[in-house]
């Protein structure tokens, strides 16, 4: 894929940017190899001193940082700011919290002493999307550095400009050469480094697509991975739900970046009682978003990310209607320069819509009324995908319910899914396994190491 800075709020081409050539390829992870050897001999304060910089670095210069994310992929600019300090927080958490997280595990066996001991295992590869373009990153590698592994990025082709800003910001940040570095390859160069034998770990945050190639190359070659996958979150609201907290809430969760997150809001799932009426309000909400550049900060609606997003998403709500379903607001592009879509609702989608399954990216909500809580539960878990979703209900203890039984990886109640460096994020079926974030997310690449010290006269 080629890797190029475009406007998509423009269509304006800002510049393109070479791939790595495979002897350049060979060399860098040479380079990388190289540096594992010292940083992860070093004490867990020296690098942390390197985390809690880059983190000051970003706060320091949040604008700079964060008009690269506008510009290349139409982030509203308040929003990228945002970004760009939930990624220094996620820094500073590891340089704070990694040493004790990784402390010795004692064991208690019958006789003698045993401990498990987490250490690093070497250089570690990740693959990762345009749409947080430091916040994905941050989370790779701000645990992963700091439990003394070293790692490489094929970041998406969109954000290049982003994906040099974080390369540098950990140079400048005092980083050894090799312990972060940016790739601009192709996906044939994304197998052959991860059949290269120094790479010892593989993270992939993108589609299921993606994941399944990516997964596939590193199960070939025997490395653990993590993948982040796509999702269809469920926004439940049930009858005894705020009913203007719940719209409030269901236009953030559907509309912040753009509809463009892994876990935005995807299936609206309401009780029939509050049904018609969240739908106008929500519907008139979507309909009063002011399109305009996302530099601006009076804009309210950004463009999609690019061009290619722009067309497939409206194809996507094309053969959606063609397979009967209905449009009650919205679907087709803005008349202005730019890649934006009007905000879209779809209703009456039947399990026989191929749309009943497919994740919407974008400004696009589905709407289905339900009966009461034991429908809304049943549809929300009729998902190929299981990454996050949310349940809002006046009854605190009733909302702990009914997350208990939705099979996702994170459920928050009265609140959209969301991060923060110390929750655990990922999902389950299609949209992937393991953990990043919290201490949970700095145990995926790391050696869990049995240590026994056993009585020399005890019996085998
Ligand atoms: P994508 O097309 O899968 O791309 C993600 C990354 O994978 C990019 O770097 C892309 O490179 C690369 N890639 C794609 N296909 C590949 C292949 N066959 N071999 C090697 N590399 C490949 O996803 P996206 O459109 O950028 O991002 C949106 C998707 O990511 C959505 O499904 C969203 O839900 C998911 N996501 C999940 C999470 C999570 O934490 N679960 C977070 C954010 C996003 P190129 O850009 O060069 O094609």
């Amino acid at each position: 894929m080629p890797y190029q800075s475009v406007n998509p709020a423009t269509g304006e081409f800002i510049g393109s940017f070479q791939e790595a050539g495979d002897t350049e390829l060979d060399a860098k992870i040479k380079t990388a190899a190289d540096c594992y050897v010292s940083w992860s001999r070093g004490l867990f304060a020296v690098r942390a001193l390197v985390a809690h910089k880059a983190a000051a670095l970003l706060r320091h210069r949040t604008d700079d940082f964060a008009r690269p994310v506008t510009l290349e992929m139409g982030k509203l600019i308040a929003e990228s700011r945002a970004e760009v300090l939930l990624s220094a927080d996620i820094l500073e958490y590891y340089a704070r919290n990694a040493e004790q997280f990784l402390n010795p595990q004692k064991l208690h066996p019958q006789i003698g002493e045993a401990e498990v001991q987490s250490s690093p295992i070497g250089v570690l590869f990740g693959v990762q999307p345009w749409n947080f373009p430091y916040y994905q990153l941050a989370r790779f590698a701000g645990p992963n550095l700091m439990a003394g592994n070293v790692v490489m990025v094929k970041h998406a082709g969109c954000v290049p400009q982003c994906a040099l800003a974080f390369e540098n910001l950990w140079l400048e940040a005092g980083a050894p050469l090799g312990a972060y570095t940016n790739l601009f390859l192709s996906y044939k160069q994304v197998d052959r480094v991860i059949g290269d034998p120094r790479i010892r770990g593989v993270a992939l945050t993108g589609s299921a697509g993606a994941g399944k190639s990516v997964a596939a190359a590193a199960g070939a070659n025997l490395k653990k991975s993590t993948m982040e996958l796509g999702g269809s979150d469920a926004f439940i609201v049930l009858e005894d739900a705020d009913l203007e907290m719940a719209v409030k809430w269901a236009v953030w969760a559907k509309m912040n970046n753009t509809g463009q997150c892994c876990v935005a809001a995807k299936r609206f799932i309401v009780v029939n009682e509050l049904a018609d009426e969240f739908l106008e309000k929500f519907g008139a909400a979507l309909a009063s978003l002011r399109p305009g550049d996302p530099m601006d900060e009076e804009t309210t609606l950004g463009p999609l990310s690019t061009e290619a997003a722009l067309v497939q998403l409206m194809d996507q709500v094309k053969r959606a209607i063609s397979a009967g379903a209905t449009l009650v607001l919205g679907g087709g592009r803005i008349a202005r320069p730019g890649s934006f879509m009007q905000p879209t609702i779809l209703t009456g989608i039947s399990s026989s819509n191929p749309a009943f399954r497919e994740e919407f990216f974008g400004p696009v909500a589905l709407f289905f009324p339900v009966q009461d809580e034991a429908a809304a539960i049943a549809l929300a878990n009729d998902s190929d995908f299981g990454l996050g979703g949310s349940v809002f209900t006046a009854d605190i203890e009733r909302g702990k319910r009914v997350a208990a039984q939705i099979e996702t990886g994170m459920v928050f109640i009265n609140h959209p899914t969301w991060t923060t460096p110390e929750l655990p994020f990922g999902g389950i079926k299609d949209s992937g396994y393991g953990r990043e974030l919290s201490s949970m997310g700095i145990q995926e690449f790391v050696n869990k190491k049995l240590v026994r010290v056993a009585p020399l006269h005890a019996a085998a």
